[in-house]
């Protein structure tokens, strides 16, 4: 008798992830209830499955959905203000400003949703969010059904969401316990950076962070010059100084890691500590090189990060993974550094594991949820086709997915979203664009 389940998807190529660097060819995989229920040959699919819908698609590849592990997704408003600056300047002369005049409730919405339309159609399905207004992020993200982990805010300089790092926290708790048990939206501490962030906070964070199990999830190491700074400031390097406050632990997802010493690199391997790639916005600002073969050798769980549309310009990860592959090389002058497989699971299960999320998503197993990408291989471009993963990390572009589905449900469906209104959000772009554009002209006078 057959089994009957909601959906089976065949393709030409699967890519688990778990087993690593594994293709399974002409493979099958049944979805019920919102997860993955098996993965099998297609043929004994067929036998063994009566399925509701069945999407076949032998010219493409099956993967789990793709995880960005650090992004600041309302800053998709805030695509291409100011380019060719380095960090500090970029922030404080151009970001900051504009942000002072447009943060709130409805740029957070619009930009949340403008960036969740961006990574559908290139294959992410969860986004490690990073910014203020967790409570609209959130609301957002479930309203969208996109799957993230909205940050908690803690900082020491006031803007519209918080005044003071007591306020910061009250707002950080009255969010946790509106959404501790969503199944979509789950919640981190976001520290912004240990240069605005004093170690009182750092404190609380650690105690709130074991009391409520939430990741800290923090730019650190993003530069030379902040691990200057923080000798100035605080007479230690900032992961020495997290380290004193209890931070250093594997909770920590610590973004960006450039400017590290081997002791440094071994302490986050030993302590379990996440480390996220930003390569594109790294190479964008000059902010250093992130020592990803190292970090690799030395058995740190990598993650891969477009960082925001400001300082990338897109939240690509198709293009994130194979700058992060190549950069790799060129910076451990090994080619044989970071494989496509390697980068492939940083983008996906590598991604999961950063964020707490990888019982659950970031492979193609039975028991996890079905957030899957089909990415066709038919164009010219990516053929002929040898090796499913060296294709999808060194020749294939975003444009190449098709359809996306997050807990089961499609999200995108030949390229077409399925669920939100593309010419309305065409429209409320360009809206943004003029009274961003008016801002510029009144700061630029
Ligand atoms: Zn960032």
């Amino acid at each position: 008798m057959l089994q009957s389940c909601d959906l089976l998807i065949e393709a030409g190529w699967v890519v688990p992830i778990e087993p690593h660097g594994v293709v399974l060819e002409d493979h099958a995989v049944a979805v019920s209830g919102g997860e993955i229920l098996a993965v099998l040959p297609a043929a004994e699919a067929r036998a063994r499955f009566q399925p509701a819908e069945t999407v076949s698609r032998p010219g493409s590849v099956l993967i789990p959905g793709l995880v960005n592990a650090h992004t600041h997704n309302p800053m998709n408003l805030l695509r291409g203000i100011a380019d060719d600056l380095p960090l500090m300047t970029w922030l404080q002369e151009h970001i900051w400003p504009v942000e002072g005049a447009v943060v709130g409730p409805e740029f957070i919405a619009d930009g949340v949703t403008l960036a969740v339309a961006e990574m559908l159609r290139g294959g992410t399905t969860c986004a490690n969010e990073n910014y203020f207004f967790p409570d609209v992020e959130a609301a957002t993200y479930k309203r969208l059904g996109f799957r993230a982990v909205v940050g908690l805010p803690v900082a020491q300089f006031a803007n519209a969401w918080a005044a003071s790092e007591e306020e910061y926290f009250d707002k950080a708790i009255q969010v946790h316990d509106q959404w501790r048990d969503d199944p979509l939206v789950s919640l981190a501490f976001v520290p912004h950076a240990p240069y605005t962030v004093s170690d009182a906070a750092f404190a609380r964070i650690r105690t709130l962070s074991d009391q409520l199990d939430l990741q800290v999830h923090l730019h650190t190491h993003e530069t030379e010059q902040e691990v200057v700074d923080s000798q100035r400031d605080h007479g230690q390097r900032p992961l020495a100084r997290l380290d004193r406050l209890g931070l250093v632990n594997e909770r920590l997802v610590a973004v960006h890691m450039t400017a590290l010493t081997d002791a440094e690199i071994e302490l986050c391997a030993s302590r379990g500590v996440s480390v996220v790639h930003c390569p594109e916005s790294n190479l964008k600002l000059a902010s250093g090189f992130c020592p990803v073969a190292k970090l690799e050798r030395a058995g740190v769980n990598l993650a891969i990060g477009t960082d925001g549309a400001a300082s990338n310009n897109d939240l690509d990860m198709f293009g994130e993974m194979r700058t992060a592959a190549q950069l790799a090389k060129a910076v451990a002058g090994e080619a044989t550094a970071f494989s496509a497989a390697s980068a492939l699971r940083a983008a996906t299960l590598g991604g999961a594991k950063a964020i707490g999320l990888d019982d659950r998503i970031g492979s193609i197993e039975p028991g996890k949820q079905a957030d899957l990408v089909l990415v066709d291989m038919d164009p010219l471009e990516t053929q002929p086709l040898f090796n499913a993963i060296s294709q999808l990390v060194y020749a294939t572009g975003r444009q190449q997915v098709t359809d996306v589905w997050i807990a089961g449900h499609r999200k995108l469906d030949g390229r077409d979203l399925v669920d939100m209104d593309a010419a309305a959000l065409l429209a409320n772009a360009r809206q943004w664009r003029g009274r961003i554009a008016t801002i510029l002209e009144q700061q630029n006078r």
